[in-house]
């Protein structure tokens, strides 16, 4: 054990617990401002799954401030609008542009990006030796002048601070508050991914879609710089499903599932590599998101639903706040600094998530005359505010990390 006067002396120590998307922005915004920072990661190999993802204004502006932009613009797809499909008939239920007008209007652009792709341009900004493979985190302990986490192997590995970026079902999460109690919502979804050259030519419109149904709906949009097509189709079903990401599914299962819908969309459907299947679970917001020495991030902190599109985006937003008020902190002060952290990004981190929430309702609706009602408030909306987004979700987009007032007693404009 380092004494606690050698450890104000010198750089606090933080680890990560998970190398996700939120694990590594937070080791690179830490380690932009002198931190020593391990990130401790089960897999074997850093890597994501295959599917897409969405990079919001909001989430675009931490990769700037990280250094990453320029390879998110060189890997993504910048759709030209986001545009709303009737189920049946096909038609737009309405469009909102999104090239060119969200740089001006947010303050950064939207891309669509391969999770892998994602992924590896922050990797490549992280020496190798900050990441330890094959490190599967069993629980943490919160001490007087250190946190403690301990790994399957027997490794206890002792830091300033810990922060447990390890998804959704995080074991940080469960070492402090104790077990969980996911909802399932009643929701399965199917992904997948098409590549653009098995598709008619002009087949998908260069937007993102999202197509409108009973219990159910689809997204769409390109990634890998217009080369895959990545799609999610969501689908209320009463039978219980796995939460995993990584469970297979098959063409006939997805196509039966979305019988009758317009057949362009099926055509798409029906030209996956691979089908995956998961059901979505909800969680409550959590009353804390750490003690002492130790705080969590991403979905560690703020499992949400993925239909507003900003999982990973919050966490980007956790990562930076959290380097941000951590600045300039010797390890005597981390514990405030971590709660100033949670003061700073609970509100926000848990409008989105309930945000979410209500977010499905509006796209599942049932009844026929709901929907005609929605699509008509989309045409109304779309005639007297024609930039703004069908989910009217202008605040967070236009959101700014890097510069919000981070409040606090420890806050560092
Ligand atoms: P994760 O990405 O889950 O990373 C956790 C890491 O921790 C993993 O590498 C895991 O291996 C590791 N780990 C887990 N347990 C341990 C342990 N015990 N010890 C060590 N390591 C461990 N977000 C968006 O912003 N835009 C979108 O368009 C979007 N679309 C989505 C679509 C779908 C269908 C879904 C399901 C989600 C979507 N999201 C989207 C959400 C987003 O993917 C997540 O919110 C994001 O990945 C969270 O990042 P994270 O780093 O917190 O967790």
């Amino acid at each position: 054990m380092t004494s606690s006067s050698s450890r104000n002396a010198r750089r606090p120590v933080i680890a990560i617990v998970g190398g996700g998307i939120g694990g590594l922005a937070t080791a690179l915004a830490l380690r932009q401002r002198g931190f020593e920072v391990t990130v401790f990661e089960r897999s074997e190999a850093l890597g994501e799954i295959g599917a897409g993802i969405a990079i919001a204004p909001n989430a675009v502006k931490v990769l700037r401030a990280l250094g990453r932009e320029p390879r998110l613009i060189q890997q993504g797809f910048e759709p030209e609008a986001y545009t709303g499909w009737d189920w049946k008939s096909g038609k737009s239920l309405f469009s909102t542009p999104r090239k060119g007008l969200h740089q001006k209007l947010y303050g950064a652009g939207y891309y669509h990006i391969h999770r892998a792709d994602l992924h590896a341009l922050l990797a490549e900004a992280i020496p190798s030796s900050v990441v330890r493979l094959g490190m599967e985190c069993t629980g943490v302990e919160d001490g007087p002048s250190a946190a403690i986490a301990s790994f399957a192997d027997g490794t206890r590995f002792e830091a300033d601070a810990i922060i447990g970026a390890d998804g959704i079902r995080s074991i940080v999460r469960r070492s402090l508050f104790g077990e969980d109690r996911p909802r399932f919502t009643g929701i399965v979804c199917w992904r997948g991914m098409v590549p653009t050259g098995d598709l008619p030519p002009g087949h998908v419109p260069p937007t993102g879609s999202n197509w409108h149904g009973p219990h159910g709906h689809v997204t769409h949009y390109y990634v890998r710089r217009g080369t895959l097509v990545n799609f999610v189709a969501v689908r209320e079903q009463s039978s219980w499903t796995d939460e995993s990401w990584t469970a297979k599914s098959t063409r006939e299962d997805l196509l039966a599932a979305f019988e009758g819908w317009h057949p362009r969309l099926r055509l798409l459907l029906s030209r996956s590599l691979h089908y995956y299947k998961w059901g979505l679970f909800d969680r409550e917001p959590l009353a804390e998101w750490g003690r002492g020495r130790i705080t969590l991030l991403g979905d560690a902190a703020h499992p949400m639903l993925p239909f507003l599109g900003q999982g990973a985006a919050q966490a980007m937003e956790d990562a930076y706040a959290l380097a941000r008020l951590l600045e300039g902190q010797d390890s005597a002060r981390l514990p405030d600094a971590l709660r100033a952290y949670e003061s700073a990004r609970k509100p926000r981190a848990t409008r989105v998530q309930l945000g979410s929430r209500a977010r499905a309702g509006e796209v599942h609706l049932a009844s026929a005359w709901k929907r005609v009602l929605r699509d008509m408030r989309y045409r109304i909306q779309g005639w007297l505010q024609p930039r703004r987004p069908a989910n009217r979700a202008e605040w967070i987009l236009g959101y700014d990390i890097t510069t919000a007032d981070l409040g606090g007693p420890v806050s560092r404009v």
